[in-house]
């Protein structure tokens, strides 16, 4: 049995695990990362990454398609566009390629060792890999643990068959006529309003009364718009039941029985920390929930033992999952770091986007805070006309007393790219006079942002 012995090991190489172990290589840190399947987690290979190229592929096919349908009014007009998905997805495969081998050479270059294989816990100091070579056993003083999370899985529809996970619908080969996708939250909305512009006949169902649940209806309200202009039918309140054959059976909100027929059926009601398969019966690590319980060190219950990413908790994001990775590796590098974050941005790419940073206007109420909140439509932003996308706005939610900006959102084509600013403001403790005194270059969707705080303070200039 070969035997390594280092400072560091890193269990999983998604965002949080790569990130982690290639700071503390870049830090001097003795370090070794074991993956089981392919660097880069779930995020590049079959999340983030596979899912907004084919969300932008889509976006491009049904632009053409509007074209070709005579709809645009640019005075644009193109013959009937065809879709060849397959090659679709081979493009897609190629962008997760050459970002994968972009992971192992920065592992590489910061020297950090990379072990092929599934790691198991034997103590807490202490883990086995079974690899293509053999049992390779390693001893380190430090372990983090970032094995990520998985789909669930409902136990009356299972995956296979037609029942799929978001990991099948990134790689379909056909756009299947037919799909119903259970779970109207981020990857149901993501990837079926994918599928409608690429010619599905799609049906969400959703069991709460609202879509994208976890947002307050104004920001949610041009997104439902928009998937009814594709023909997506939304099934809120409606309840999966079971499966015959390719048939769907459902409960509507009003108690009747459905049965929704389809090609295949997308399961996305959210994802599970991956407990099980690493040992964690060995360790008996405290829990919160179905997650690992962390402080603000990341520290588990066992010494020496982190915990990063999905494993903890919400948010399930990747730039939450590299932010813990980066200060996780400073601390085993003795540097002094807790998680100090005042807001993690979140961006839900459907169309139109959505993007959050901080406190929503009742979030800050429940908080206790008495508020300000200034909003503006882009149908009021000059960029958003010449670019056909009025629909949605920017929202600053401030302190009454002190203008202290707690929370921004947005909904609106292309915003995903205003969630930096977002971020940054809170980060640095902005005030709205702080944004409304900013030059914002013209003509911008980001100065929907400027206008919003300028709202708020009584004198917006463009309504
Ligand atoms: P993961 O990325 O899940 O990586 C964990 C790694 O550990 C895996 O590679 C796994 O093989 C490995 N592993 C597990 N057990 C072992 C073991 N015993 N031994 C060795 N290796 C092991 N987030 C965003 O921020 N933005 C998005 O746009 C976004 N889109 C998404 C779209 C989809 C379809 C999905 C499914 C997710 C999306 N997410 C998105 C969420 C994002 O992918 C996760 O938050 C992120 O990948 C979590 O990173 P992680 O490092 O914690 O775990
Ligand atoms: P989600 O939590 O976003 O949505 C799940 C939805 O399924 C919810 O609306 C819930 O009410 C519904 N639901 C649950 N059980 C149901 C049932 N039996 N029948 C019908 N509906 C049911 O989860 P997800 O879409 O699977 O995504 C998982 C996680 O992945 C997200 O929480 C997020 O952290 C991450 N993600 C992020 C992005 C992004 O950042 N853009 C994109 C995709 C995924």
């Amino acid at each position: 049995m070969k035997e390594i012995v280092c400072k560091l090991l890193v269990i999983g190489a998604g965002p949080g695990g790569y990130i982690c172990a290639i700071r503390a290589g870049q830090l001097g840190i003795d370090t070794v990362i074991v993956e089981a399947v392919k660097a880069g987690g779930t995020c590049l290979n079959i999340g983030c990454i596979p899912s907004k190229a084919l969300i932008h592929a889509a976006e491009e096919f049904e632009k053409v398609s509007h074209m070709a349908a005579a709809k645009s009014p640019l005075g644009i007009s193109v013959e009937t566009p065809k879709l060849d998905l397959a090659k679709t997805i081979a493009w897609k495969d190629g962008i997760v390629g050459r970002l994968n081998s972009g992971v192992l050479g920065l592992l590489r270059k910061a020297r950090v060792k990379i072990v092929h294989g599934r790691a198991k816990f034997r103590d807490g100091k202490t883990v086995e890999v079974e690899t293509e070579t053999g049992t390779q056993v390693i001893r380190a003083e430090t372990i983090v643990i970032a094995t990520g999370s998985e789909p669930v899985e409902l136990p009356f529809l299972p995956f296979g068959g037609p029942v799929i996970s978001s990991t099948e619908a990134l790689s379909l080969k056909t756009v299947p006529q037919k799909l119903v996708v259970v779970g109207g939250g981020y990857i149901g909305l993501e990837l079926g309003t994918a599928f409608a512009k690429l010619g599905s006949k799609v049906t969400v169902v959703e069991a709460t009364s609202q879509i994208l649940p976890q947002y307050d209806a104004e920001l949610v309200k041009p997104v439902a718009k928009r998937l009814a202009d594709l023909g997506i039918r939304v099934l809120t309140g409606a309840k999966a039941k079971g499966l015959s054959g390719n048939t769907l059976l459902i409960e509507t909100a009003e108690g009747a029985e459905e049965q929704l027929a389809a090609d295949k059926i997308l399961v996305t009601v959210g994802r599970k920390p991956r407990t099980e398969g690493w040992g964690l019966d060995e360790l008996d690590l405290d829990r919160a929930g179905k997650f690992l319980r962390i402080d603000d060190r990341c520290r588990t219950s066992m010494r020496g033992v982190h915990a990063i990413g999905d494993i903890t908790g919400e948010p399930m994001l990747a730039h939450r999952a590299m932010a813990q990775g980066e200060m996780v590796a400073e601390i085993v590098a003795g540097k002094k770091r807790t998680w100090d974050k005042r807001c993690i941005p979140a961006v839900c790419f459907t169309d139109p986007e959505i993007v959050t940073a901080g406190l929503s206007p009742d979030e800050a109420r429940a908080q206790g805070y008495e508020i300000r909140v200034g909003q503006f439509p882009f149908s009021a932003n000059g960029r958003a006309m010449t670019m056909l996308s009025e629909d949605g706005f920017v929202r600053i939610v401030a302190r009454a007393d002190s203008n202290l900006v707690l929370g921004i959102q947005a909904v609106g084509s292309g915003v995903s790219e205003l969630s930096s600013a977002f971020a940054l403001a809170i980060e640095m403790g902005a005030r709205l006079e702080d944004i409304a005194a900013t030059i914002h270059a013209h003509p911008t969707r980001s100065e929907g942002f400027q206008e919003a705080a300028l709202k708020a303070l009584g004198h917006a200039l463009h309504i």
